[in-house]
């Protein structure tokens, strides 16, 4: 295949540690990490002017590095959350944070291209759904995120995640950093909530831009991958809403409905893998098999999209909702500590 590995050094998943001195920046603490042998060591400080060291494990030196001369349009901060670079100066890096304010930082890993921009769906005070079992959406989005960002990683494609820990990111926030990388496609992740009717297959969901062939058919192999590789889970009780599948979804204006669709500049997705508020399903997402499984069919349908002119399948009519709001917005947001 194709190998897209320009960019890999910028994975906000790897441990990645300025060798200049400031502590470690851990951004995957929670999932195994199988591929710390591919964490790349960078040193980076803005301005300086000249050639920061790094460190690279021979054993998974990239076949190609980002080009250095590319600015800077995201960063790791040293506390590892990923930001926007609206600017880079002598003597900082002026961002965008989390919660959609302006601040300037001295330290951080750049970013500088990212094929795909995962976005983990909710975060921080809103966790989105609730499974019965108190399984929070927000944290299984990012489970599945990064699950699937280290394998389209190993792929040799280039990732970044907007959201890497349990901290509030408004749409607007998600949306620029992968415009300002210029990334391929989006892709946001969810569960679903609240039930829809029983049904034999899984009721995955994924809402494409009404505008965008290229968002359709990525759509169309997301929900063909994630439905064929969940329906080989036994003894679900899978729920389903009428129409499920892979569909545009217009408001009363005519326009994509949600923000991540509406607001990303490049081809955009955003799955509703299964029903979080549903007992069976709920119970099958804590287990480790489920995350991983999901996490695959969503890499694969990337790595179709990607490589292949498949069409994808699942397609739906189009659908009229007005969203009620409420979240995704910036108000009362409280940013992360950033340094
Ligand atoms: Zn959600």
């Amino acid at each position: 295949m194709v190998h897209r590995l320009a960019g890999l050094l910028a994975l906000a998943l790897v441990a990645a540690a300025c060798i200049t001195g400031e502590r470690p920046v851990l951004v995957d603490e929670t999932v195994p990490t199988e591929d710390s042998t591919s964490a790349v060591t960078i040193g980076d400080q803005a301005g300086v002017g000249e050639e920061s060291a790094e460190t690279v494990p021979t054993d998974s030196l990239p076949l190609s590095e980002p080009d250095p001369s590319l600015p800077a349009r995201a960063l790791i901060t040293p506390t590892g959350v990923v930001v926007p670079v609206l600017e880079t100066t002598d003597e900082h890096y002026a961002i965008t944070t989390p919660c959609g304010g302006t601040s300037t930082l001295v330290w951080g890993t750049p970013i500088r291209t990212a094929t795909v921009a995962i976005d983990p769906g909710h975060g921080g005070d809103e966790s989105g759904a609730v499974g019965p079992n108190g399984l929070k959406e927000s944290d299984l989005n990012l489970d599945v995120a990064r699950r699937m960002a280290r394998i389209l990683e190993r792929e040799g494609i280039s990732v970044v995640l907007t959201r890497t820990a349990d901290y509030r990111v408004p749409l607007a926030v998600r949306a620029e950093i992968g415009n300002r990388l210029e990334s391929e496609i989006m892709i946001s992740i969810h569960h679903n909530a609240p039930n829809g009717a029983d049904s034999t297959e899984p009721g995955t969901e994924v809402f494409v831009q009404s505008g965008s062939a290229e968002s359709a058919r990525l759509g169309g192999l997301i929900q063909e991958e994630v439905v064929n590789a969940l329906s080989l889970f036994e003894d679900i009780e899978w729920t389903t809403a009428n129409g499920a599948g892979a569909i545009a979804v217009l408001n009363s204006d005519g326009e994509d409905a949600y923000g991540m669709i509406r607001r990303p500049e490049m081809p955009a997705v955003l799955a509703e893998l299964g029903y979080l508020s549903n007992p069976s399903e709920a119970a099958l997402f804590l287990t480790e098999d489920y995350r991983n499984v999901a996490a695959q069919a969503m890499a694969d349908a990337v790595v179709r999209w990607l490589e292949t002119d498949d069409p994808g399948s699942g397609f739906e009519d189009d659908r009229t909702f007005n969203p009620s709001g409420g979240t995704g917005g910036s108000i009362g947001c409280v940013d992360p500590a950033l340094e």
